[in-house]
């Protein structure tokens, strides 16, 4: 991609109106677009960071036998009300709309109810048994406070994984599944060393825990416990003698940190699909309630905290799955046209390549391009002048490693291709 066509600019100046490190950096990078509090919109170089995010998802969903689908976001009320889940004073943060003939609707924050109800249609014997449908989509929540960025939109990107289980061993086995895909993901996008299993709450669901996704940082809203030694980590919200207890832990051996929730999984069982009546018949002909679970990542949340994480002022580095290109190209032909045709061939030969790159073509300032690439993080940097022509090579930067080298071209291309 030509930078000189890309709409979206950098800008220095920080947002008045935002509070948050996560939101003020991709802002500041030309990423997103702060429409309103906890509403943002994803420009074409943020876009491009959270498809590489979902594909990430998605390969690791796909390995353990998930099924991508698409839900719709308008949701019925009668679905609700059957599972006791529509009153305000229950789910307090329901975005509701209503028909024209006056009948409610409302704006999924969740879609655990509405695939239940689809699932009648399909389930009805154990042969239907397990299937694991999952999507990404765009969750609604009124949620009170928005002031932290991505981390807490009131609309935002999930991924939702649902399990369909036959009996408790699937669901449990499923479960681990779940834990080793959600570990690789982390890995992945290079969150992987902190980012922490964490025994949580099990909500309303009846089941005790659930498990968080938790990656450490400052600007986290909540409050984890960990055992390094162990690995083990506790939700503030069930931190207390039991679960210490049952995990064989002590209070002395842990330490506090602040994390932001980035994935979060829970045992379901019955809960959906009891009042919903989304049974099958067992293989004695039996009807029985499908036990479910559900398995969510927030999309839109990981780029933020990777913007938090990775973020210093005026610096960004994105891991190299999910950056928005491999390489930066940065042209520095000052007004020569027999320069700039040679920083065109070389951006010619990087795309036959196969390697992403936003080649820097504008006419601007060295000291400008730098600047902007430092804040928009793409890890690899390739820089071409008349210096580095005459010298029959390039100057590449690895922005992870901090080396810098003089190299041909063609080892360059061997570098990022090996990546
Ligand atoms: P939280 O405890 O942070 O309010 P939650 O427990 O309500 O989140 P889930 O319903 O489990 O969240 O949603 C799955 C994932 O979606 C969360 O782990 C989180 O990463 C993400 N998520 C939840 N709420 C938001 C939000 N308002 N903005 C962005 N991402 C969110
Ligand atoms: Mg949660």
């Amino acid at each position: 991609m030509l930078q000189s066509k890309l709409f979206s600019k950098t800008r220095f100046e920080a947002p008045k109106d935002e509070v948050s490190k996560n939101a003020e950096s991709l802002i500041r990078a030309g990423f997103i677009h702060k429409d309103m509090a906890g509403v943002y919109s994803y420009l074409p170089l943020g876009l491009r960071v959270i498809k590489n995010i979902e594909k990430v998802v998605r390969e690791e969903m796909n390995k353990i036998l998930g099924q991508e689908i698409e839900l719709s976001s308008l949701q019925e009320k009668t679905v609700w009300e059957k599972t006791g889940r529509w009153d305000d004073k229950i789910v307090d943060n329901w975005f509701k709309t209503k028909l024209k003939n006056g009948s409610e609707l409302g704006l999924a924050y969740t879609h655990e109810a509405a695939l239940a109800e689809i699932m009648k249609e399909y389930i009805s014997s154990y042969r239907d048994l397990p299937t694991y449908p999952y999507q990404f989509q765009t969750k609604f929540r009124n949620e009170l406070r928005a002031k932290s960025g991505l981390f807490r939109g009131r609309e935002f990107l999930m991924k939702d994984m649902y399990s369909f289980s036959a009996t408790e061993a699937d669901l449990n086995s499923f479960y681990e599944n779940a834990i080793v895909a959600y570990k690789n993901v982390f890995q992945r996008i290079g969150l992987g060393s902190m980012t922490y299993l964490t025994v949580a709450s099990g909500g309303t669901f009846g089941t005790k825990y659930s498990h968080e996704f938790q990656t450490l940082t400052s600007a986290g809203e909540d409050l984890i416990y960990i055992h390094k030694e162990k690995n083990i980590a506790i939700n503030k919200e069930v931190l207390n003698d039991e679960t210490l207890a049952e995990l064989g832990v002590s209070m002395s051996e842990l330490v506090e940190e602040k994390s932001v929730e980035v994935g979060n999984i829970y045992k379901l069982g019955t809960f959906y699909s009891l009042p919903l009546g989304l049974n099958f018949k067992d293989e004695k002909g039996e009807v029985k309630p499908v036990i479910m679970g559900s398995y969510g990542i927030g999309i839109s949340r990981l780029m933020g905290t990777i913007a938090e994480v990775n973020g210093r002022e005026n610096f960004m580095l994105w891991p190299e799955e999910i950056s928005p290109f491999m390489v930066h190209l940065i042209g520095i032909s000052n007004g020569d046209e027999s320069v700039f045709k040679e920083i065109n061939d070389i951006y010619n030969e990087l795309q036959k390549s196969n390697i992403t790159v936003l080649f820097d073509d504008r006419d601007a300032r060295a000291g400008e391009k730098f600047r902007d690439a430092d804040l928009i993080g793409i890890p690899h940097q390739i820089v071409v002048s008349k210096k580095t022509i005459e010298s029959k090579g390039v100057e590449y930067l690895n922005r992870i490693s901090s080396i810098k080298e003089n190299l041909t071209l063609e080892k360059v291309i061997i570098i990022l291709k090996s990546k």
